[in-house]
């Protein structure tokens, strides 16, 4: 078949796999000759602590690429393929890259995040200069940007009917994988002198964290492994995945931010299992998941000031606390020492280990919005620096659902109760002895609430309130009705009970 390009290049991004990658598959598709690059992006990587469990996650995952690369190579035929690798500004490096190898494009897939939009409009520019084009598509979502509207053409603001909408266009077509393998011997060994060696963590400027430590499989294989895990345990997805202390949720979330898994895959596997059509059966409850996080990345793009602001205009009039003693809560809440162990159990998990579950992420969202005072967007800022999965569309609106500031967010007026969350979720407190080791001596009632406990339950336990655990720093009840006040002063969402899910 004649190909329409003599070379091309393709620049890997938050994809991080050859399996089904639609940028890869198109460009061996259109050019006799493609080389692949990725930039470790000064412009992203620079301003991070110099330990970072995601520049771990991705430099392990980068070089695991590199080896897939080269095997694929190999197999079809070309020795020799390897994965070009930068160290610099993304913008200015691939777009040097594609002028010294000398190819007419470069394939990469969209990533809809605001400031990688800017620097992708830079790289074109730069490119365009050069006579070289830049084809960006398709390959992190099911569907993106305006692929799901309504029938008058704007975007979905509530999740239930954009939900309803992608179910229906969910044809086969949208979830079939790209058959990369086919065209693989396009793929082409670098020309002498470009090819750099892998660089090491230390050499990017970062020291090791305690990924190596933690159940977190790397790469595609890694990816693989845990899907393969999850898929026996899909049926019990929906019964399971709101307890912190059962392995309920796939654990999919690092692998689906940087793309070592394709998101195809993992829709297709989910929506072939049995009961993927039963509302509340498990692959149905997991397939709702993958809309939401398709949900909120149309969010983004339809509504860019989420990054800044509330969805809902009216809720940035919100006063939240502000001062030493704000900052003195948030510091707690920061560092797990609120006096509530449900909160301060699930910010060591997060601090441990860079993953939160689901149900906890809102919980200490909400304690933080709805119990501190605080601005939802110190608490966004800190969870951004802390998960491994952390994804803007994600995180955003994950954060104004909790403080109703949000697109189909939980109603204003609905405060969770950190204790009652605590006593339904985690009822033997199995997550909380898990992570708070000091409360492990407290009984099965005691562990949620340590404070109301009677001094002879202390004693029995070996514990004292104030020098193994913290008293609580707020009052639920009293916190509530100030937030209540907080909210009703700018009724941005209407005076009355709205449309909102409970989770
Ligand atoms: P599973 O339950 O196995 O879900 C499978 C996949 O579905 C996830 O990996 C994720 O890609 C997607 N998903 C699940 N729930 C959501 C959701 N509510 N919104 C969007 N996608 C979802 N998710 C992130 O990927 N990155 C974030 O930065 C992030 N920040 C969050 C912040 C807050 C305050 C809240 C309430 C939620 C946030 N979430 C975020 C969503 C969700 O908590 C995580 O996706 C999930 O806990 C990841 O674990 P898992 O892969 O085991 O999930």
């Amino acid at each position: 078949m004649d190909k329409p390009l003599h070379s091309a290049l393709v620049w890997f991004r938050r994809d991080l796999r050859i399996s089904d990658h639609a940028a890869l598959f198109h460009a061996l598709k259109a050019a006799r000759r493609v080389w692949c690059a990725f930039v470790y992006d000064r412009e992203i990587l620079d301003p991070l602590p110099r330990a970072d469990r995601r520049v771990e996650f991705i430099q392990a995952s980068v070089d695991a690429l590199d080896r897939d690369l080269a095997a694929l190579g190999e197999h079809a035929g070309q020795p020799g393929v390897r994965l070009l690798l930068r160290h610099g500004p993304g913008a200015t490096e691939i777009a040097r890259l594609a002028v010294e190898l000398g190819v007419q494009a470069v394939y990469a897939n969209h990533d809809d995040d605001p400031q990688a939009l800017q620097r992708d409009a830079r790289v074109r520019g730069a490119l365009a200069d050069a006579g070289i084009a830049l084809h960006t598509g398709k390959d992190h979502v099911i569907f993106e940007r305006s692929e799901v509207l309504t029938a008058a053409g704007t975007p979905y603001t509530v999740f239930t009917p954009y939900k309803k909408a992608w179910l229906a266009r969910l044809e086969p077509y949208f979830l079939r994988g790209y058959k990369v393998e086919r065209h693989a011997a396009a793929l082409a060994a670098p020309p002498e002198g470009l090819a750099a060696p892998s660089p090491s963590l230390a050499d990017l400027g970062f020291g090791p964290t305690n990924l190596a430590q933690l159940p977190i499989p790397i790469g595609s294989a890694g990816a693989r492994a845990l899907l393969d895990d999850f898929m026996p345990r899909i049926d019990a997805y929906a019964e399971q995945r709101d307890f912190p202390a059962h392995k309920g949720p796939s654990y999919l979330s690092v692998h689906l931010r940087f793309g070592t898994v394709s998101i195809r895959e993992v829709a297709r596997r989910a929506a072939g299992s049995a009961g993927a059509n039963v509302p509340g059966r498990g692959a149905a409850t997991f397939l709702s998941e993958l809309v939401w996080r398709d949900f909120y990345h149309q969010v983004l793009h339809h509504h860019p000031h989420v990054v800044s602001g509330a969805f809902k205009p009216g809720f940035d009039r919100l006063g939240f606390e502000k001062g030493r003693a704000a900052d003195a809560a948030f510091e707690a809440w920061c560092l797990g020492a609120t006096g509530y162990p449900l909160v301060d159990a699930a910010m060591a998990q997060i601090n441990q280990t860079g993953y939160m579950h689901n149900r906890l992420r809102m919980v200490t969202a909400s304690f933080l919005v709805k119990d501190l005072g605080i601005d939802w967007r110190r608490g966004e800022t800190y969870f951004a620096e802390k998960l491994n999965d952390y994804d803007l569309a994600a995180n955003n609106g994950g954060w104004q659902w909790a403080a109703s500031t949000g697109c189909d967010a939980q109603p204003w007026f609905r405060i969770f109760n950190p204790v009652r969350q605590s006593r339904r979720f985690d009822p033997q407190g199995r997550f909380i002895r898990r992570y708070l080791p000091a409360l492990a001596g407290l009984s099965d009632s005691a562990i949620h609430a340590p404070w109301e406990a009677t001094p002879i339950e202390h004693a029995a336990a070996g514990f004292e309130l104030g020098r193994d655990y913290p008293a609580p720093i707020v009052d639920h009840a009293e916190a509530s009705r100030k937030t209540l006040d907080r909210y009703a002063a700018v009724r941005a969402d209407g005076p009355g009970p709205t449309r909102g899910r409970r989770r």
